[in-house]
């Protein structure tokens, strides 16, 4: 019997399994899909080989890349960017680390207080979750971002909104900024050279500025797995977890198991209560199936992946929301062409952000070769100027909006990708009921039903698509403030990466799966920490920093109410992941 098993290692579970390993519990780690433990050995910086959705080492599949990988029902002309393996959707991501708006919480009462989703806000304050942020902020750690070209003239663009510059953590106004990354600023020789010699730890640490952050973080080369630049969990939260003896007074090294596939969450009645006592999980490699019991059991797969658990196990959905509200950001993406160097594919993916509380923010992304064409041709109006549907809209861009194709993509990628500025329109949504992941019609795979997800991109509420089309006008007149020659809107399809709320907690029963505390409202003892936990779109915010405040509270929770624990967020300090101690144990473990 153990005391926790956590189901998924992404963005939220690792935090969970940190957190109590540090308090002594016997945690278990069950992770789907692959551990890459030496990834030097294992990736490689070439795009196809990483970001190929069927055979790329970022894939949603099992550690063998000669199975095929898993396969899910999406709306139409959408892509679901999920990824399976240790590090879970972190892998990819890009390290911002801005904090939810204070708007979307319960209690808010600022002017403009009545511009977010306020059916949908967390049942709880912001101050509550400050110490929270902070906590997460000092673990991974949270810096402000290293900067290039690409952020010099995303600024000079930002400057002619008119806007002031943004000093503090909390945002309440309309501000423009550096980003707060998880990402180690360069120290020593890094991003200072480009000589491969001189990029060795520890002559140089932290960010390189070798700008293959979208190919997994590998680098500086030779440093100790806690000590690479990108913080995706993979090199923080889960070293950490697996080493929680050696830098926690009473700590009990988390177990972490990968290619380990939940297929069943176990419940019985016990008082009269629907309780969860543990999980079935089928061995990827040989097929077999174990059974582990536990105290607590926390689902963390993921926002598509955690409903499809719920209804394989057969858990109660009692009020139909298990899946519901699943929120993506309305995104659309911007192009400027300049005439000068920009720097776009050049050091950290993402390093200038613009926020409007109440109608979400912008930043700027810079993207490898392949997916700069596949971002320009992802689109809702069909191909720019083609069709008369009353789509493509026109505005401040060159042109209707839609996909930048022939010719027009040849002249575009010609002028080369050091000479764009991409921009990245991410919008404060509504949860709605209908944008949903049920289970799919279609043959079920060797872990059953596979999950469907419907999205109805085009339905959205009135201010939803009143915030995307205001920041993407924003977006424009930034673009042209900056000096770009042309811009285009590409009026984006569902690209689904930002996604949240599919087990949302809430202030309300009739519109919840959980409790504030995390626990879900129908099973005992069952508890979910990860976005799909979130109880809305934040306001718009790149969501993984609140996901893992939100789901370092929910690991006091569990300690409190079934260990007897006190909390100890507001009364310890925090240690750092890249601690020398776990430096020493993950190079002791060989990892
Ligand atoms: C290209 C890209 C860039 C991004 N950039 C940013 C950014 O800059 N900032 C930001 O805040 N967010 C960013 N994100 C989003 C970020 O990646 C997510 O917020 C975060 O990873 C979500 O964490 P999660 O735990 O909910 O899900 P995931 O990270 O997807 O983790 C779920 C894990 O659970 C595993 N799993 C699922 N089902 C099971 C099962 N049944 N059994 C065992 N294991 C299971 C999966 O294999 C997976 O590893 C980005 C995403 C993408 C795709
Ligand atoms: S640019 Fe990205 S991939 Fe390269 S060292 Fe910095 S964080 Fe890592």
């Amino acid at each position: 019997m153990r005391d926790v098993i956590v189901i998924g290692a992404g963005g939220g579970g690792p935090v969970v399994a940190k957190e109590l390993a540090a308090k002594g519990l016997d945690v278990l780690l069950l992770e789907a899909g692959p551990r890459h433990a030496k990834p030097r050995e294992e990736w490689s910086t070439f795009e196809e080989d990483a970001n190929n959705p069927l055979s790329g080492y970022f894939r949603l599949g099992p550690t063998d890349r000669s199975k095929p990988a898993w396969y899910r029902e999406w709306p139409q002309n959408s892509f679901v960017w999920q990824l399976s393996g240790v590090g879970g959707t972190t892998q990819h991501f890009y390290g911002n680390y801005p904090r939810a708006y204070p708007g979307v919480f319960q209690g808010y009462d600022g002017a403009d207080r009545n511009e977010y989703d306020v059916k949908h806000r967390f049942p709880f304050t912001y101050s509550e979750l400050v110490p929270y942020f902070e906590w997460v902020e000092a673990t991974m750690p949270v810096m402000t971002a290293a900067m290039g070209t690409k952020e010099q003239v995303f600024f000079k663009g930002a400057e002619t909104l008119g806007l002031p510059v943004q000093t503090t953590k909390t945002t309440l106004r309309p501000s423009y900024r550096p980003q707060e990354n998880a990402i180690l600023q360069p120290g020593g020789t890094a991003g200072k050279t480009s000589d491969k010699n001189l990029l060795n730890y520890p002559q140089a640490t932290g960010c390189t500025f070798c700008g293959y952050c979208f190919q997994g973080c590998m680098r500086p080369n030779g440093a100790p797995r806690n000590q690479f630049a990108k913080r995706s969990t993979d090199n923080s939260y889960v070293p950490m977890a697996i080493t929680a003896n050696v830098w926690a007074r009473g700590g009990k090294p988390a177990e972490l198991i990968a290619d380990a596939y939940v297929t069943k969450v176990h419940s019985e009645k016990r008082n009269g209560e629907l309780t969860a006592t543990g999980v079935t999980w089928r061995d990827n490699v040989s097929g077999d199936e174990h059974r582990e019991d536990a105290r607590v059991v926390v689902m963390a797969g993921g926002c598509t992946e955690n409903p499809r658990l719920w209804f394989n196990s057969g858990l109660p959905n009692q009020n139909g929301w298990v899946g519901r509200g699943y929120t993506d950001h309305f995104f659309d993406w911007m192009i400027g062409s300049f005439d000068d160097y920009t720097g776009n594919p050049k050091g950290v993916g993402s390093s200038a952000r613009l926020d409007y509380p109440g109608y979400g923010g912008l930043e700027n992304v810079g993207l490898p070769p392949a997916l700069n064409a596949f971002s320009g041709t992802l689109s809702d109006s069909g191909i720019r100027g083609q069709y008369k549907n009353g789509r493509g809209a026109t505005g401040p861009w060159d042109g209707p909006a839609g996909r930048v194709m022939g010719p027009e993509l040849k002249e575009l990628m010609a002028g080369g990708i050091d000479r764009l500025l991409t921009v990245l329109v991410i919008t404060d949504d509504d949860v709605e009921a209908q944008n949903r992941v049920t289970l799919s019609a279609l043959p079920a795979d060797e872990n059953g039903p596979i999950p469907k997800v419907t999205f109805k991109q085009r339905k959205r509420t009135r201010r939803t698509v009143r915030n995307r089309e205001f920041m993407a006008r924003k977006a424009a007149e930034l673009l042209r403030g900056a000096g770009a020659k042309k811009v285009y809107r590409v009026d984006w399809a569902p690209l689904i990466l930002h996604v949240q709320s599919s087990m949302r907690m809430g202030e309300s029963a009739q519109n919840s799966v959980l409790e504030g505390s995390g626990e879900a409202r129908a099973v005992k003892r069952l508890f979910v920490a990860d976005n799909s936990a979130l109880a809305n779109g934040l306001g718009g915010p790149n969501p993984t920093l609140t996901s893992q405040a939100v789901a370092t509270r929910t690991a006091e929770k569990i300690f409190q109410t079934y260990f007897d624990g006190d909390p100890w967020v507001r009364s310890e300090a925090p240690v750092v992941s890249t601690d020398p101690r776990v430096s020493v144990r993950m190079g002791q473990l060989g990892l």
